[in-house]
């Protein structure tokens, strides 16, 4: 960073930018990296550039933040839900197939927080039908399905850099993929659409989502610490677990034989026969403390800002309800310490009245 403020290459030029894209790129497992200005633009990008538009289906978790599904909206194209799956909150790979269409053009699975999506089904499926895999992987840096990093395994995976995901760059996000021409459309899209025969002029309406070089610079200073990171949240989880497992009403998030989780959010879910509490009167009990909580996300077909273009009219998500109901991310940063979360444990252990 003293090297970019001391030679004013502050903006989207300078060399951090194309080390970043491509030892990110490699990390995940891929032949290219195009960094931008957050998750969501990268999920943007990721649909611009493989041409999905108007009259396209995109098929998307119910139970997901509004940023996998907004950029489909975007595009004009239509965002169709898929139930959540119990045990690891991530879409049912059940359920995928009863939601395909002749307009269906991709799959947008997301790996909750940072347990990774069942991805065999969903490459099948994919395959057989001819759609397009972007995987929205936001939550998910380092967790691995069967072994290989998310993020790496569909046409194209999408990263955030916020500030509370396991790694950041302030804001910022990566779109990853092995598809050469994806990544070059990417490329141009994300600058403008500028041409390089023939400078201003433009055939194609672009955006701005250019990371700045000073944020490559935190970014591959955050990359050498990504498996510390990763280590770090899988201990703390580990912590969690030990204490929490045997305390009647919560569920804890799982682990299935086949994944890695990267535990973004270590988020447990309360009923409140038998724990004596629902979610709310447990997070206004820790506040008291001073732990600070989240409820889980709100299901795509709750959102009204989706609801009032017509969306998911009269569509059920039983599973996502009962997610977005009970479920409480507690405190999951990397730099947690044990005696914090023992502190956390012992709160939510004590006796609630
Ligand atoms: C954080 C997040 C995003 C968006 O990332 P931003 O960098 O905040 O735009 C997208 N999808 C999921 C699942 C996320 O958690």
């Amino acid at each position: 960073m003293k090297e970019c403020l001391e030679t004013n290459w502050i903006s989207s030029r300078g060399r951090f930018l194309p080390q970043f894209e491509s030892q990110f790129a490699d990390y995940i497992g891929v032949r290219h990296g195009v960094a931008t200005t957050s998750g969501t633009t990268a999920l943007h990008l990721a649909l611009a550039a493989s041409e999905i538009g108007p009259g396209d289906e995109v098929l998307v978790p119910a139970f997901t933040m509004i940023a996998s599904v907004l950029p489909i909206l975007y595009q004009g194209a239509t965002p169709v839900l898929v139930e959540a799956e119990p045990e690891t909150w991530n879409l049912d790979t059940d359920r995928l197939q009863e939601r395909i269409t002749p307009r269906t053009r991709a799959i947008l699975p997301v790996h909750i927080y940072g347990h990774p999506v069942d991805m065999r089904p969903v490459l099948e499926l994919a395959a057989d039908h001819g759609l397009q895999v972007i995987e929205d992987a936001a939550e998910a840096h380092g967790a691995e399905y069967r072994g290989e990093r998310v993020g790496g395994m569909g046409d194209v995976g999408c990263f955030s850099f916020y500030a509370n995901k396991i790694i950041t760059t302030g804001e910022g996000g990566m779109l990853v993929t092995d598809n050469a021409d994806l990544a070059q459309r990417a490329k141009r899209l994300k600058d403008l659409a500028f041409l390089p025969e023939r400078r201003f002029l433009h055939r194609e309406l672009g955006y701005n989502y250019r990371m700045t070089n000073l944020q490559a610079a935190i970014g591959l200073a955050q990359l050498e610490r990504a498996d510390a990171y990763v280590a770090a949240r899988r201990r703390n989880a580990a912590r969690y677990r030990a204490a929490l497992a045997e305390v009647p009403g919560l569920t804890l998030p799982v682990e299935k034989s086949w994944a890695k989780n990267v535990y973004w959010m270590y988020t447990i879910l309360i009923e409140e026969e038998p724990y004596g509490e629902d979610r709310v009167a447990v997070a206004e009990r820790l506040q008291e403390r001073g732990i600070e909580t989240r409820p889980t996300f709100l299901p795509m077909h709750r959102q009204p800002a989706l609801l009032e273009r017509g969306l998911f009219e009269g569509e059920k998500y039983p599973v996502a309800d009962a997610l977005g109901e009970t479920g409480l991310n507690l405190p999951s940063g990397s730099n947690l310490t044990g005696k914090e979360i023992d502190y956390v444990c012992d709160a939510l252990r004590a006796s609630p009245g």
